[in-house]
């Protein structure tokens, strides 16, 4: 559970709990609920406010989130110039994936400048007022390319907090880039400075919604469905070569010799082993036809990334539980799972830029039995 680590002063503004004194001292105030807050800076338990009548409720935590959120604002709005973060995205072919044929799929990626002259307008966050919800833009700018720049900051713990539930809403042509942060573990955050490390830290970007403005992604779309294409209709006139020599050979079948090339057609093993349809058991949630990364590690261990149904990406150590793997990944790159058999993570980018030189070599494959390793013991 959580505890109120944050309060606001009489001028409105945040205090966090190693800031002020003990007791009504303090002269902080709820967030949420206005009520008068205690410090409670005692040696057993871990410093907290304490709503001096009546309970705290939820929405109160959910207020003291807010003031780090009110906190991230700041550094954002006075950080200068603000670095607008490349957009990298995977573009996969949508064709039937026939006789187990992988997917293909293209890298594209896209900078975004300012508008010539423009700034980014932020919302005040150094007054009493409280900040606008997470749903809402926090900044925005005009862009270069005749769009707008719509940037959301959420600081918040459940389901990653990587995604505001509908990205299309609000103006569906503007360009939506969050910064999102994971909630503090209890005492973790207790002073100003030490909140303001913590962001810095933790702080990380995601792009929420890119618009295909420029035409990028059709683009690479149009071509990998053209490359899947060909690929699809290769594949068939391999396959129906092979039922016209399957049938030759059973129109013959009084000469020897085709009946023991029949014999032999056989027994040879199929051109193409399709896919499992019931996937992996391991890996239950993998999103069907998703390429399966694998990163061995210059340190001994090795990390297994996929893309799930849900549209987020499991981390798993490979080939096995290896020691120290829950504890390699800081929660704002991957979470580890409440049952503590695999991670999870908002995508392969954020898991392979942390990885970094750790690794000494990259495996990607549709088909995990070709990795090496396989089969983990999981
Ligand atoms: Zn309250």
């Amino acid at each position: 559970m959580s505890t109120l680590f944050a309060g606001i002063s009489e001028t409105g503004e945040t205090r966090f709990i190693g800031d002020v004194p003990s007791g009504l001292a303090c002269g902080c105030f709820c967030l949420s609920c206005s009520s008068r807050l205690e410090a409670k800076k005692g040696t057993v338990r871990i410093w907290h406010f304490a709503h001096v009548a009546g309970q705290e409720r939820p929405e109160c935590l959910a207020g003291a989130l807010n003031l780090l959120r009110r906190l991230a604002l700041q550094i954002l709005s006075t950080s200068s110039p603000f670095p607008i973060p490349a957009h990298l995205e995977h573009v996969t072919d949508t064709r039937p994936h026939i006789y187990g044929r992988r997917s293909i799929s293209k890298a594209i990626e896209s900078r975004l400048m300012l508008a010539s002259g423009a700034a980014i307008t932020w919302a005040d966050s150094f007054g009493p007022k409280a900040l606008p919800p997470r749903t809402h833009p926090i900044g925005t700018a005009p862009l270069a390319n005749g769009a707008q720049l719509e940037i959301f900051v959420d600081v918040r713990a459940e389901n990653l907090g990587t995604s505001l539930g509908d990205e299309a809403a609000g103006n569906p042509n503007a360009f939506k880039l969050l910064c999102w942060c994971p909630a503090p573990k209890p005492g973790e955050v207790t002073s100003t400075k030490i909140a303001t490390e913590y962001l810095q830290h933790a702080l990380r970007w995601i792009w929420i919604y890119f618009p295909d403005k420029d035409g990028q992604r059709s683009a690479a779309l149009a071509e990998v469905n053209a490359l899947a294409d060909e690929a699809n209709r290769r594949l068939e006139a391999e396959e129906s070569m092979r039922k016209q020599q399957r049938q030759g050979m059973l129109n013959s079948t009084s000469n020897t010799d085709a009946f023991e090339q029949l014999r032999r057609f056989a027994l040879s093993p199929p051109l193409v082993t399709p896919k499992s349809v019931q996937g992996w058991s391991w890996a239950p949630d993998a999103k069907p036809h998703a390429s399966f990364f694998l990163f061995p590690l210059k340190d001994g261990g090795a990390w297994v990334v996929y893309q799930t149904k849900a549209g987020s990406v499991r981390v798993l150590p490979w080939p096995n539980r290896w020691d120290g793997w829950d504890e390699f990944f800081p929660p704002s790159v991957a979470l580890l799972e409440p049952n503590r058999r695999s991670l999870i993570a908002k995508d392969v980018t954020t898991v392979t830029d942390f990885i970094g030189n750790l690794r000494k070599g990259t495996f990607n494959d549709s088909d995990p039995s070709k990795l090496p390793g396989f089969p983990p013991d999981l």
